[in-house]
């Protein structure tokens, strides 16, 4: 061991080597704090080059290996085990943008590339690159696509699978992968770049990515609303497409428990309406004009859904400030959960049609076993993505709540959205958390192939071992 990280030292050179004990325990516990681990080493390459070469000298000396992004995943896949025999490749370091394609519409980056910085490189040029989230001023390009990241614009541009369009990949033996042409047809044999999207790391070191671009909106019509239940939602959002097309880029749900605890903790938010109403959805629309039609037609939809009884009441924002202010409120959710003791997370996805029932039957069997229990249901209904986080009564037992409670309510969660066809892990992916859960669940020929290909692939079971299979 000791031998080979000398081998790994001399590669990537002292700067290449985090020694600073603080850094280091920052990224061997996950964002959740449920795991913490250790590692011989936390290495973080400059080049695609570096990186190659120190996960040969791993592969020749039998090394686990563990790729990191910005640590902010929430299955613990970019956790090292306790063993403290795993090599840690963060790749934070890797954050060069390589190329932004003006006419191709494509952004060519290192995997360390932060999201944010990603969005603010390409903004400059008018193109946005339609990926975001809560986390995105700390996850990387690389961690977005190994989990496949969804975020809020999945409803009008797809996950990060569908961003895609290259990938350059170091795989467990050192060899790269190099598909960063970006081409938009190339079938040319097997789809390969799609195995790593979504793999959490299990297949190999995502070094460089190609992503696609998309013409800025010239205006957005954002609108809060209450709605008298979330299925209703699912109603609104269907007739709403159907007036107004693609030009709906977020449909997200927010039950009043979740605002309710945004309200309490994060500074300077209000509630856009004042109402008690149960449910609320966050909706934008996108346009390549002034959007002053577009806002026409989604007034009197959201009308329509008033006269329907769908729509409670609505407020569509003014000015950019207001629209900030909506999104605020949305985004701070995670956070809110957190200060309130953190909560059983759960990522469910559902058919559309079937999301309503879902969640209403889900909370009152939650209710049922965990009368106390505070939920917070929230999410990308336009994508049939629900989260559904369930809270201690008291925050100040919160750790002993979910210790005690996590297996049982997930198990009651996990296996009423699969009983109804849906998956039990829409975005946040499998990682650690979710492996048993993976190979309980799972369709058996599916995970036989996992296998398969994950043997082929990494034939010594080094690369990022006990993760997803
Ligand atoms: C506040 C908040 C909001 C969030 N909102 C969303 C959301 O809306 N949608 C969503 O999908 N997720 C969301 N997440 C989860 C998380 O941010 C995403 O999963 C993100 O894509 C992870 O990126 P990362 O760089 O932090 O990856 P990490 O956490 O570092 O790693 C995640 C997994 O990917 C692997 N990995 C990381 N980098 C590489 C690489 N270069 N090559 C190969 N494997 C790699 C790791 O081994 C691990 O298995 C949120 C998280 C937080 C904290």
């Amino acid at each position: 061991m000791l031998e080979a990280l000398n081998r790994i030292q001399a590669i990537v050179g002292n700067a290449g080597v985090v020694t600073d004990p603080v850094r280091a325990h920052s990224m061997l516990v996950d964002e959740r704090r449920h795991y913490e681990g250790r590692a011989a080493a936390i290495i973080q390459p400059r080049t695609t080059r570096e990186l190659a070469a120190a996960v040969r000298v791993c592969f020749d000396a039998g090394i686990a290996m563990v790729p990191q992004g910005g640590n902010t995943g929430y299955c613990g896949g970019a956790t090292p085990d306790e063993s403290g025999a795993q090599v840690l490749f963060s790749l934070s370091r890797m954050n060069r943008i390589r190329d932004i394609d003006v006419r191709g519409s494509i952004l060519t980056a290192d995997a360390g590339v932060v999201l944010a910085a990603a969005q603010s490189a390409v903004a400059v040029h008018d193109l946005p690159l339609p990926l975001s989230m809560g986390s995105q001023g700390s996850c990387q390009l690389g961690g977005n696509v190994a989990t496949n990241a969804g975020g809020l614009a999945v409803l009008r541009y797809g996950t990060a699978r569908e961003l895609v369009a290259g990938l350059e990949v170091v795989l467990p033996d050192g060899r790269v992968l190099s598909d960063l042409k970006g081409l938009r047809k190339d079938n040319t044999g097997y789809d390969l770049r799609q195995l790593f999207v979504g793999a959490e790391g299990t297949l190999g070191i995502i070094s460089a990515v190609v992503l696609r671009l998309y013409p800025m909106p010239r205006a957005w019509a954002t609108a809060w609303l209450a709605l008298r239940d979330i299925g209703d939602a699912v109603e609104l959002l269907v007739s709403l497409k159907s007036r107004l097309g693609d030009c709906i880029t977020s449909f997200e749900y927010i039950s009043r428990e979740a605002l309710d605890l945004v309200l309490g903790s994060i500074p300077e938010t209000r509630s856009p309406l004042n109402t008690s109403d149960s449910n609320y959805a966050l909706i934008e629309l996108a346009a390549f004009d002034d959007g002053a039609a577009l806002t026409e037609e989604f007034e009197r939809t959201l009308a329509d859904g008033v006269a329907a009884g769908l729509v409670g009441d609505a407020v569509i924002a003014r000015n950019e400030g207001q629209r900030r202010a909506f999104w605020r409120l949305r985004e701070s959710i995670p956070e809110a959960e957190k200060r309130a003791g953190g909560s059983i997370k759960h990522d469910v996805s559902i058919a559309a049609g079937a999301l309503g029932d879902f969640a209403n039957e889900a909370i009152i069997a939650t209710l049922e076993q965990f009368p106390r229990a505070r939920l917070s249901v929230y999410g990308h209904v336009g994508d049939g993505n629900v989260h559904f986080n369930v809270l201690a009564p008291d925050p100040l037992a919160a750790d002993d709540f979910k210790r005690d409670n996590a297996r049982s309510v997930s198990s009651l969660i996990h296996r009423m959205a699969c009983e109804r066809g849906g998956s039990f892990s829409a975005e946040h992916g499998v990682g650690k958390l979710k492996r048993g859960i993976l190979a309980e669940l799972g369709d058996r020929v599916a995970l036989e192939l996992m296998r398969q290909i994950k043997a082929t692939l990494d034939p010594k079971g080094l690369m990022n071992p006990g993760k997803v299979i």
